[in-house]
């Protein structure tokens, strides 16, 4: 009797940490018990990328002090498919949350292992390799993957039961009739959910956008054939690595027009072990280490390369600028972009283009043809989904804000009965309904800055982007106890011109303001250390700033004999 109550007044929860308003950092937390004390499901666990505006930082996670503070409440960690965005922080977060168990199927779990080798990770972490399209109990929750189609293998949806009902997290996901790698979505039991009867429905937003329904993986495997059948010098293609059904096409288009395929670069390599181990490339797949590339005929070789996204230390950015060791390219030679420039990184993909073209290679991108697709639904699928599934809640994720919006008004539109417009750190009662935001956690980024994992908001990649915009000046003063100076300060500058417009240097123009302002200073307050450093830090930065028209950053260190 009182167990019955207790469950009626049980609640599933949706809480977005990340990708939820942003792009990349996607990580999930469903959590089910009495309001309060629930038991939680960590969906994913991804990175994003630092830029220019972040120097020095590679990897952005995100913060998981929430989970921290839960992480005896926690059943276990399931990964949806192996993208960074999805998969890319467990080797610095798992650690953090105790020994929570990780579900995964076949192709993830391979290349899980492999990152954590890779990082020098070896740890034992308590990873379950889950066939696809199973069903498994995972603390309070009944969990069944679900197979779809996106652009890696074994893209999986998490129908995700509980006493009080079922939702749905979609995970990344498009409609493809011929994925060319794992089996393509699977409508029946998708209907089947929807028959069973679907509460919530939390599903990727990316191409909420664009309307109509995407071209299939065999549409482009068609494109690359011609384009690399009708090549006449050397081709070399760049997509990204973790896109096994593209890597198998490009392969199959080099066997139709009788050339070798060179794989340049170590991350394609980890995809093609991941995907022979799990049987999604042919173990009996020819081709030939990017060391041979000199000895082959040019007229006869594809060098698959990573690097689509401009990456400065990728293959395709070596060889543009001519720094490749093995691989090099010619006038006339054609470099295929089977990608498309990820938000952010078009000035990278302009350098290495820009590159190419200096040096008349031809480039050909999917501005000129079907030569990539995109792995996330159009609206057109979207409806579709709705249609099969029937949800009575729908929670768009995996977007930022314009296409979390588009997502919502097309779900209102097909009539779903309510949509949660939720952000990161809501959270969202989805059963029993209505459902509705209850209440908020602490989100954020965290940044892996060398070995350390910091807080975004620590100040050092600020003070990194101040020292980028106008250097800094370091002053070294030396007093006597009475506050007299022992001898002219010490300055030395970085980041900064030499001299003024006049010809005067910046240097002495520092040292020069930091004696004035100290001399200005009256002689008792200049007994106190803080007031002088302080006096001397605004008068050199204002001296500068007249000279140069730019406020360094300025350090004062002080001694006192
Ligand atoms: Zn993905
Ligand atoms: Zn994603």
């Amino acid at each position: 009797m009182s167990r019955k109550s207790d469950r009626r007044n049980d609640e599933l929860v949706f809480i977005p940490l990340g990708g939820v308003g942003e792009i990349g950092m996607n990580l999930y937390l469903y959590g089910y018990g009495r309001r309060g004390v629930y038991q939680w499901l960590i969906v994913d666990m991804g990175v994003t990328f630092g830029t220019e505006y972040e120097p020095g930082i590679d990897v952005i996670l995100p913060d998981i002090r929430f989970l921290e503070e839960e992480r005896h409440n926690i059943s276990g960690v399931l990964l949806t498919h192996a993208h960074e965005d999805h998969f890319g922080a467990v080797p610095d977060l798992w650690p953090l949350l105790g020994n929570v168990p990780i579900y995964a199927t076949p192709f993830t779990a391979e290349m899980l292992k492999s990152k954590l080798g890779e990082m020098g990770l070896e740890a034992d972490l308590p990873l379950n390799t889950i066939p696809m399209g199973s069903r498994h109990t995972i603390g309070p929750f009944d969990i069944e993957l679900i197979s779809m189609s996106h652009s890696i293998p074994e893209p999986s949806a998490v129908a995700i039961r509980t006493p009080q009902g079922m939702a749905l997290h979609t995970g990344d996901w498009k409609l493809d009739k011929n994925p060319l790698t794992s089996a393509p979505t699977d409508e029946r039991r998708l209907r089947e959910i929807g028959e069973e009867g679907l509460a919530a429905l939390i599903c990727d937003s990316t191409n909420a956008i664009r309307p109509g329904i995407s071209p299939s993986e065999a549409d482009v495997a068609v494109t690359l054939t011609k384009l690399i059948g009708e090549a006449t010098q050397c081709v070399a293609l760049t997509t990204f690595a973790s896109n096994v059904a593209r890597l198998r096409s490009v392969a199959q288009a080099a066997r139709a027009a009788g050339r070798e395929l060179v794989v340049v670069g170590r991350a394609m390599y980890r995809v093609i072990e991941a995907a022979q181990a799990t049987g999604y490339l042919d173990p009996e797949l020819q081709f030939h280490e990017e060391t041979a590339f000199p000895k082959l005929p040019r007229h006869k070789v594809v060098a698959l390369c990573t690097g689509s996204q401009g990456e400065s230390r990728a293959a395709l950015a070596r060889i543009a600028s001519g720094e490749h060791p093995s691989v090099t390219l010619k006038e006339g030679d054609r470099v295929i972009f089977s990608s498309r420039t990820i938000p952010g990184n078009e000035k990278a993909v302009g350098r290495v283009q820009n590159a190419l073209a200096d040096a008349r290679i031809e480039i050909l991108t999917d501005q000129d043809g079907l030569v990539h697709v995109s792995g996330h639904p159009r609206r057109g699928e979207l409806q579709q989904l709705y249609g099969w599934l029937k949800p009575d809640v729908a929670v768009p994720m995996h977007g930022e804000g314009r296409h979390l919006e588009a997502h919502a008004e097309l779900a209102e539109k097909l009539g779903v009965k309510q949509v949660v417009r939720a952000r990161n750190g809501d959270m969202v009662r989805l059963l029993p309904q209505p459902a509705q935001i209850i209440d908020d956690v602490p989100v954020g980024r965290v940044y892996r800055d060398g070995t350390i994992l910091t807080p975004a908001d620590d100040g050092q990649v600020r003070d990194r982007r101040k020292l980028s915009f106008a250097g800094i000046v370091a002053v070294s003063l030396v007093l006597t106890t009475k506050g007299e100076l022992v001898a002219d300060p010490e300055v030395a500058l970085s980041g900064l011109p030499e001299t003024d417009s006049h010809g005067i240097s910046l240097a002495e123009i520092a040292q020069v303001a930091a004696i004035g302002t100290v001399e200005s200073i009256p002689r008792p307050r200049r007994k106190d250390p803080v007031v002088v450093s302080e006096a001397v830090r605004r008068g050199v930065r204002a001296a500068i700033n007249q000279a140069w028209g730019k406020k360094p950053v300025c350090t004062v260190l002080l001694t006192v004999l």
